[in-house]
């Protein structure tokens, strides 16, 4: 059943919306512009009925503070307004409110209005989702990872917690396509990203599609040794698909992983730990592939293999 929050002051009122809108959705009733603006934030509500005219807060400020925060933004808001008050409605609408109810409630309207507010947030979300799903391999997509590491990122700061970033990428796929074919490697990409995918439990973690055969992972609040020896644990992973490679370039598909982890100051930029990870991805490219480098919190390289001796 989907959530409907109505905040009004006069108990009344809201039993009177509650009655026309119980039988097909779930209703929570806040009394207060504050207790609506909590439970808002808590709950995954579908739709907010908002009385404009509240002792305290009233509804234009709840609704103001609703549009500001990002876990509330999108919950569609209608306003309950008296018959006469044409200067409400318009101020909400400009506000941000969807749509307005007029009291006395007729209600075939209100639930009319209401049916088709859920039905088209429902949409909205759909094609939201759609657009930050990667086709191929139904992972997230480079779309969400633009707006969930820059979000995560903050907050890590904000909360001094190690943040590791992780670049995937298959070793000599361009290879691979040109001796299979790029049906065969498609389906080398999704089975990659499941495997790293099935590695990945916490709610923290976060995987997506990069672009082509990359893929990047951000882990939260884990020490840089831990998280090394874990992308290890992937890599063998991966490996352990026995996916049969071209001859000429190895046995089995492989990947490298280069990564970072550091605790981010309030002034750190994301790019510049992003283009470290980068760079021990290249380093693994350089020093033969499927292997994991890593960046600690002292921009030491961790390495898996010890193969770089004899370079420097
Ligand atoms: P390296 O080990 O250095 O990463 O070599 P590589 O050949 O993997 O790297 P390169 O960046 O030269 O080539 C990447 C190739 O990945 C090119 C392209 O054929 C292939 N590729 C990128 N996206 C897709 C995709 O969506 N499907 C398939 N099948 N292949 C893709
Ligand atoms: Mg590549
Ligand atoms: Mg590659």
């Amino acid at each position: 059943m989907e959530k409907i929050l109505i905040v009004d002051d006069s108990a009344v009122q809201a039993a009177q919306l509650k009655a026309i809108l119980a039988e097909e959705y779930d209703i929570t009733i806040a009394q207060t512009a504050e207790d609506g603006l909590r439970r808002a934030s808590r709950e995954n509500y579908s739709l907010i009925l908002l009385d404009v005219v509240m002792p305290g807060m009233d509804g234009f400020t709840l609704l103001k503070k609703l549009q500001e925060e990002i876990i509330t933004q999108s919950i569609p808001v209608i306003l309950i307004t008296s018959l006469s008050d044409v200067q409400s409605e318009q101020r909400g609408l400009v506000l941000g409110a969807v749509d307005y109810i007029t009291k006395p409630f007729h209600s075939p309207i209100v639930k009319a209005r209401v049916d088709t507010h859920i039905k088209l947030y429902n949409y909205r979300r759909q094609v939201e989702e759609q657009s930050m799903t990667d086709q191929l391999t139904g992972i997230a997509n480079r779309r969400r990872y633009e707006r969930y590491s820059i979000t995560k990122w903050h907050e890590a700061a904000r909360l001094q917690i190690p943040f590791s970033i992780c670049m995937f990428d298959i070793d000599h796929f361009k290879i691979f396509n040109d001796t299979f074919g790029h049906p065969a490697g498609d389906k080398v990409i999704t089975a990659v990203a499941k495997t790293i995918s099935s590695h990945l439990h916490r709610s923290t973690d976060f995987f997506a599609r990069y672009g082509g055969e990359e893929f990047v992972a951000l882990f939260w609040g884990d020490p840089s040794d831990k998280v090394f020896a874990y992308l290890k644990k992937i890599r063998q992973a991966v490996e352990d698909l026995h996916i049969p490679h071209a001859p000429s370039v190895s046995k089995w598909v492989t990947v490298s992983v280069g990564g970072v982890t550091a605790i981010p100051h309030a002034e750190s930029s994301y790019s510049f730990y992003l283009k470290i990870a980068d760079t021990m991805l290249y380093d693994a490219k350089r020093n033969g592939r499927n292997m994991v480098v890593w960046a600690d919190e002292h921009m030491l390289q961790l390495w898996e293999k010890d193969i770089q001796s004899d370079l420097k």
